[in-house]
């Protein structure tokens, strides 16, 4: 909830900016840590945002990290992340991301296809070493959102499929240098129906039990991430119902003795704490649509132009207006899908408002790029402000 103190600050800055609000951020980690048994084993996914300023209270809360690229290990380790607190998932770790979590001896990959598992063997045996690995299933699970954010289903490119689990476990008896450590499922992201993670903890049973049967037991699940947030309701929801989200896996998840439960989360830290503030460049009046035109675009926020994604739009300089015209708000890059909402209702709007775009906290400033030769996006950080 932006107040006149934010207005103020955001007044002295040049626009368009990211603003972290941390007093949200920690108070989601401490929700986190508060609904979560003392047991699990909670990852920071940092591919929704790896701001070193973000990343300092999720380490200090004893968080692991979740990596998808070299690059992302590399953040991890210089933040001071522990390695045995690392894992690296991803369908393409090329041999240099490889090498280099192999160095730096990360707890685990998280493997996603046989000749994967062949690679990793054979860089390991290369540098004298073990590789500790978990084999990321695709547990045919709907997870009811987004197409192109769904993963665990079998037409996905992610993970290994159950046809294949005998030439898996034939294959592993074959790989000297890799250490079995356990199962990794993620089935898509923004996920708000947590009957999907309940069908999800239906199918880890059965699949944990077959492994286990032939004689591979995990001694790590990992279940992924995926937890959705409230976009529409940034304020009144800013904090997910985490109790509900871990009751789910409490109720429904069969661990055997001895096995320790992973959980990756991104969106459902991070996005809330963060807003695209922009400003308002032209009003442009049309026949049956009035735009406002901003000085961000799809180069600083991309989630609307890729996956049709909604961001709550707020007139920041008008707090006190009612919302009583509707503006298509657009940004300045050159192509139509530069819309951040269409038939938004805001305040009478002016040229120099400042537009808080909200909840963008995660896949927002770790998408922007310089298309149309852009500045890079700055980022602004407060504690409390109220
Ligand atoms: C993206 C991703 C996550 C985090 O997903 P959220 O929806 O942001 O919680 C976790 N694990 C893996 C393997 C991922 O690719």
């Amino acid at each position: 909830m932006f107040n006149q103190k934010h207005l103020e600050l955001f007044n002295n800055q040049q626009t368009p900016f990211y603003y972290y609000n941390l007093e949200l951020l920690q108070n989601t980690i401490l929700a986190i840590q508060k609904a979560a048994p003392k047991s699990y084993h909670i990852h920071y996914a940092l591919k929704a945002n790896a701001h070193p300023t973000l990343l300092k209270p999720i380490l200090a809360a004893g968080f692991g990290a979740d990596c998808v690229s070299g690059n992302e290990v590399k953040r991890a380790v210089e933040c001071g992340f522990k390695s045995e607190n690392i894992v690296f998932a991803g369908v393409g770790k090329s041999d240099r991301e490889i090498n280099y979590a192999l160095e730096q001896n990360i707890f685990c990959f998280n493997v996603e296809s046989m000749h994967e598992l062949k690679i990793i063997n054979e860089l390991a045996g290369n540098k004298g070493t073990k590789a500790g690995i978990a084999l990321r299933i695709n547990p045919n699970v709907d997870a009811y959102t987004h197409k192109y954010i769904t993963t665990g289903l079998e037409e996905n490119k992610f993970g290994i499929n159950p046809y294949e689990f005998d030439a898996v476990l034939e294959l592993l008896k074959e790989l000297p240098n890799l250490n079995f450590l356990g199962l990794h499922f993620h089935i898509g992201s923004q996920i708000q129906d947590l009957t999907a993670f309940k069908n999800l903890c239906v199918r880890v049973n059965e699949i944990n039990k077959w492994f286990a049967q032939k004689g591979f037991l995990s001694k790590n699940i990992n279940v992924g991430g995926g937890l959705g947030i409230n976009y529409r309701e940034p304020d009144t929801q800013a904090i997910v119902d985490f109790e509900a989200y871990f009751k789910v896996f409490q109720s429904f998840l069969e661990l055997m003795p001895e096995q320790q439960l992973h959980f990756e989360l991104g969106r459902c830290i991070i996005a809330q704490c963060g807003s695209l503030i922009s400003r308002v460049l032209y009003i442009k009046e049309g026949i049956n649509t009035n735009f406002a035109i901003l000085d961000a675009g799809m180069t600083e926020l991309i989630r609307p132009a890729l996956y049709q994604a909604y961001h709550k739009i707020e007139n920041i300089s008008q707090l006190n207006s009612v919302a009583n015209k509707k503006y298509d708000v657009v940004g300045p890059i050159c192509e139509s899908s530069d819309c951040f909402g269409k038939a938004v209702e805001l305040p009478l709007t002016q040229r120099g408002d400042l537009i808080a775009i909200r909840s963008a906290g995660a896949y927002g400033e770790v998408m922007s790029n310089r298309y149309n030769l852009r500045d890079a996006v700055e980022s602004l950080f407060t504690g409390s402000l109220s």
